[in-house]
């Protein structure tokens, strides 16, 4: 779905990325990890199409069908839920599929709500259920549960799983958070001085457990 090969991009006179190279494969979920000011979310922007700048300077493709999910769910504050949801959908069918995408978070009864009668956690409910109704080939990720408490990540978490194992996109998941990147992908890649330095399959056997020898092992492997 995603082919990176070579991608530049410098802001003056500094070179944040510097032929990096990344691979994804449809239905594929990826997790990024890099430092703060490594160029994560100058290559998510990169790949939802927003840089202009990256035209020509190695080559990117990425499917036109990207769905972006952001830190702050981003909901315009004076649209209702469901509404927020359709933005920009268009066909007879809209309602329903917006209906349907808000049942599978678990906000079919808030579809009337204004967005900020809503929790942090419910607004990026909706903010992934707004990505989901278009049915994204990608969908990008920039640290989408980094301001939520840990309850709250951990339900997302199995949320997230949900909705990938029935919607297959490819993605591609910005977090800060190891355990995050290691319990959701099936690789894990890490951007440093402007290249992938990383990219390690998740192969854990059963359930990924914090302690076991292969998740020690997949951990001194980043
Ligand atoms: P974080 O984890 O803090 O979100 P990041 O890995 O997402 O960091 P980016 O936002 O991609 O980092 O930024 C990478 C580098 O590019 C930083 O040094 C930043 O200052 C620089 N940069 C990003 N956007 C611009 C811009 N529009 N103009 C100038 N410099 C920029
Ligand atoms: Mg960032």
């Amino acid at each position: 779905a995603v082919r990176i090969h070579g991608l530049e991009r410098s802001f003056g006179e500094r070179k944040v990325l510097q032929g990096l190279e990344l691979d994804i494969r449809a239905g594929e979920f990826v997790a990024l990890l890099g430092r703060s000011g490594s160029g994560k979310s100058t290559l998510l922007r990169a790949l939802a199409g927003l840089d202009h700048n990256v035209y020509g300077k190695g080559l990117l493709s990425a499917p036109a069908n990207v769905s972006v999910v952001f830190q702050d769910a981003r909901l315009l504050p004076w649209k209702r839920v469901l509404d927020n949801v359709l933005l920009g959908l268009t066909g007879s069918d809209g309602r329903e599929r917006g209906r349907a995408a808000l049942d599978e978070v678990g906000l079919a009864d808030r579809e009337s709500a204004w967005p900020v009668e809503l929790s942090g956690g419910e607004q990026q409910r909706v903010s992934l259920a707004r990505s989901l109704v278009r049915e994204p080939e990608l969908l990008l990720a920039d640290e989408p549960f980094g301001a939520l408490d840990a309850l709250t990540r951990i339900r997302m978490h199995k949320l997230l799983r949900k909705l990938c194992a029935a919607h297959r996109p490819a993605v591609l998941l910005v977090t800060h958070d190891v355990d995050e990147a290691i319990e959701l992908a099936d690789r894990v890649a890490v951007l440093e001085e402007g290249r992938i330095t990383a990219d390690v399959p998740v192969e854990l056997d059963g359930p990924r457990t914090h302690g076991s020898k292969e998740y020690a092992e997949l951990r001194e492997s980043l």
